[in-house]
């Protein structure tokens, strides 16, 4: 899931290169594509996010090729992407082989591209010792060229960007962006968080619980139904068993979406501006029994839920997840001994109690307020949503309406 925090464009123009120049950059594009090769070689079935292709392969495209340090890093944040769109096309029937990087083209950003919007130029890091190329941007000569519109504007700043070669020309796709304007006084936005899980899809921070008990018990009876018809052997079998799977499909659908609008819905009962989960990948090493079906089912829960958020105005964003369900919301306290069993929460130090998943939930919103992320600040939001209070990670719990209640009173509301 996306969470955009910027307006992006894309800026196309065509470059004037010297030739010397023009050779150093097709040098440069060589170096780039071998260390794409290398890092996909390394990394396809291993890794497929960003830090972790780049924990993998840094050291060897370094070591095996021309790039620096930064389009190191970026040929393996490149690298990442297209592994993840191949295993994309692969969760939706697909046959996804490993990337191969061959077009004339690579990546460059702020610290390898310095744009001179006044004179109309733009200089280039290259590989190995050699200096950066400058070269002319040949932009329309009429003022009209859309281009005007970002080049030279202060709102808009440079970012990703991607330079071509073709047919003999040197065109750069620059991307700009601005942020996403948000009343910069307001620091009272509120979030909810929502914790995902294997026996409770979903848990929100104001103790909405969404038991996952009608789903694994409709899934295990689809899975009977499969192992019988697959023991029988019938020449209709394969057919039946997409039927089947179908009709699963169908139904596991159809919870999600109840779930989504159930999310939804709690963030609009409490007045809350956005929901918070954790990163899909701290899902994954939470929950090393989920199956793939597990993991696009809360995929699929939260393209759901970003779609019917966007409806009713709310955003959605995600936080990189730690200690979720071993961190105490009351007294910070963070020792896996607080999570006494599956379900159940017990801190060590301060005594708070409470269902594990209802504690993540809180966590969740907690890290995304707590670690100042940019995205929240930018929001302003500065507390999260109970059931009979706000939250702000500093300053702590504020009843609604005033009347001092005790947090740990919020139950099951399923
Ligand atoms: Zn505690």
């Amino acid at each position: 899931m996306a969470t955009d925090e910027y307006h992006r464009r894309t800026v196309i123009t065509r470059l004037a290169v010297a030739e010397s120049d023009s050779n150093l950059l097709e040098r440069t594009i060589d170096h780039w594509l071998e260390g794409c090769n290398i890092a996909s070689e390394m990394a396809w079935g291993v890794a497929d996010t960003a830090i972790d292709v780049q924990q993998l392969t840094y050291d060897r495209i370094r070591d095996e090729t021309a790039l620096g340090s930064q389009h190191s890093v970026l040929a393996t944040h490149h690298v990442a992407r297209a592994i993840r769109s191949g295993l994309e096309r692969r969760r939706t029937g697909y046959r996804a082989t490993r990337p191969e990087f061959t077009s004339r083209s690579m990546t460059f950003d702020a610290r390898t591209m310095t744009v001179f919007p006044e004179r109309e130029e733009v200089s280039l890091t290259t590989c190995g010792d050699h200096p950066r190329v400058r070269a002319d941007l040949v932009l329309p000569d009429d003022d009209d060229g859309y281009q005007y519109e970002y080049l030279g504007n202060d709102d808009w700043e440079p970012t990703e960007s991607t330079l071509h070669y073709r047919d003999g020309d040197w065109y750069l796709h620059l991307g700009v962006r601005k942020p996403v304007d948000v009343d910069p006084d307001s620091e009272n936005g509120t979030v909810l968080g929502v914790d995902l899980g294997v026996s409770e899809i979903a848990v929100t921070s104001t103790a909405r619980f969404f038991s996952a008990g009608e789903l694994n018990h409709v899934r295990r009876e689809f899975e009977r139904i499969r192992s019988n018809i697959q023991s029988s052997g019938s020449r209709s079998a394969y057919r039946t068993l997409e039927d089947v799977s179908g009709r699963e499909e169908e139904f596991v659908k159809h919870v999600l979406h109840e779930v989504a609008n159930g999310i939804v819905e709690e963030a609009l009962e409490y007045d809350c501006d956005g929901i918070v989960f954790e990163e899909l990948n701290g899902i994954r090493e939470r929950l090393p029994n989920a199956d793939w079906h597990s993991e696009w089912a809360f995929d699929t829960l939260r393209s759901y839920v970003v779609y019917k958020a966007k409806a009713e105005g709310l955003f959605v964003d995600t936080t990189s997840p730690a200690n979720t369900s071993r961190r105490c919301p009351e007294c910070g306290s963070t020792d896996s001994a607080n999570r006494v069993s599956r379900d159940k929460f017990d801190c060590q130090s301060c005594g708070c109690t409470g269902h594990a998943d209802y504690i993540a939930s809180k966590n969740v919103a907690a890290a995304y307020l707590r670690r100042g992320q940019q995205s929240s600040r930018r929001r302003g939001v500065g507390q999260y949503a109970l059931k009979s209070g706000t939250v702000t990670p500093n300053t702590g719990f504020s009843p609604y309406g005033g009347e001092p209640a005790d947090e740990s009173t919020d139950k099951s509301t399923s």
